[in-house]
């Protein structure tokens, strides 16, 4: 499916193209939706083949956000930006204005925050050219710490549907990449009394995790096999996919990366097997929290963490509606999500 196909299926509110003359910056802000309030999402950098990679990765990332926040009951839309670029060679100040330019022609109807290529300090540098862009400030700009501090709050919450109890002592855990969310999540783990199994494709990190928590490292492509209570995918998207749900040993699925699942039919696939699954962008939605917070005055940690705590009670709702429906829990999420969408 071509891009401008994938914008008339998902009816994308608004799709931006902007093209600098004296830079040849490429920037594109793809409005899925504004029905609960303006766009928020972040800035993605990332040296596309060509404009409809770009365009698509837009598109599907701003659908995403529509989603995430609309079951948490943000009064706020999904939108989300790409810049075509290498960020290690193409970052310039320049091309930062020429974003926060662009964005504030949007006159409020998007605001800009951080992402894969961009981070918090970028995102200052744009502040510099529009009121709408924003860091989430906890931890110094980084996103991870209330995303890592929600995913624990829903791996609680699977356990508390699978095996009667959100304790996790004793707990055995695979977590899969351990990067600014997998590493602060295991932390939570470990403190909980879980056991975990860690794998990176950097090996250090997995190396480091033993010597921190006693964890157990594995092989990159053996991880989604371990014979586990719980299993947390904190690193790459599309992994749930008919090649690998067979192959699941976990009981239970719930993790920070992004769009899991490779296709609807795959929610579906786990539901058969009876593996629960936690939807991604039910439980890893702290991040986008934080940024929430940090757009209205008065900013406040514990305030933070207590929204996220709410994806306990949220999660545990998806999954009880998903048994007594006999529905896959991501198509309670998604239900619950597009309801909520369709409200004006
Ligand atoms: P990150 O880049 O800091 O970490 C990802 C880690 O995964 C890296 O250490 C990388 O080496 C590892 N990795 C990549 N491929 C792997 C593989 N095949 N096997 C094992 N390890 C692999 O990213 P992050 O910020 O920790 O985000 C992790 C996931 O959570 C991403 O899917 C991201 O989209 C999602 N997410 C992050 C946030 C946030 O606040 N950072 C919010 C919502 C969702």
């Amino acid at each position: 499916m071509t891009a401008l196909e994938l914008v008339t299926r998902e009816r994308h509110e608004a799709v931006h193209l902007f093209q600098d003359r004296t830079t040849g910056v490429r920037f594109i802000v793809a409005i899925h939706s504004t029905v609960r309030g303006p766009a928020v999402g972040g800035c993605r950098m990332w040296p596309y083949a060509n404009l409809d990679a770009a365009l698509g990765d837009a598109l599907r990332l701003s659908k995403g956000m529509s989603y995430k926040a609309a079951l948490a009951g943000l009064p706020y839309g999904g939108g989300k930006s790409v810049v075509i670029g290498d960020p290690h060679t193409d970052k310039t100040r320049e091309l930062l204005a020429v974003i926060g330019r662009a964005v504030d022609s949007l006159g409020g109807r998007y605001t800009v925050s951080d992402d894969v290529g961009i981070g918090a300090a970028d995102v200052a540098v744009i502040a510099e050219s529009t009121r709408f862009a924003c860091a989430p400030l906890l931890a110094d700009g980084r996103a991870a710490p209330a995303t890592a501090f929600g995913t624990f709050q829903g791996i609680r919450a699977v356990a508390a549907h699978v095996f009667g109890s959100d304790a996790l002592a004793g707990r055995s855990i695979a977590v899969q990449g351990l990067g600014a969310v997998g590493w602060q999540l295991c932390a939570y783990l470990a403190e909980a009394g879980a056991r975990l199994y860690v794998t990176d494709l950097d090996g250090s990190l997995a190396r480091a995790a033993a010597e921190r928590w006693g964890a157990v490292p594995v092989a990159t492509d053996v991880i989604l096999e371990q014979p586990v209570d719980v299993l947390a995918p904190c690193a790459l998207g599309g992994i749930l996919n008919s090649g690998t749900v067979p192959r699941l040993r976990c009981r239970a699925i719930a993790g920070a990366a992004n769009n899991q699942l490779a296709a609807a039919a795959d929610g579906r696939a786990l539901a058969a097997r009876g593996i629960a699954y936690a939807p991604d962008y039910a439980i890893n939605v702290g991040g986008l929290v934080d940024l929430v917070h940090a757009l209205r005055p008065g900013y406040d940690v514990a305030a933070v963490l207590d929204d996220c705590r709410a994806i306990f009670d949220r999660t545990r709702m998806i999954l009880e509606e998903a048994a007594r429906s006999g529905e896959a829990p991501s198509v309670v999420a998604d239900r619950l999500a597009e309801a909520r969408l369709a409200q004006r």
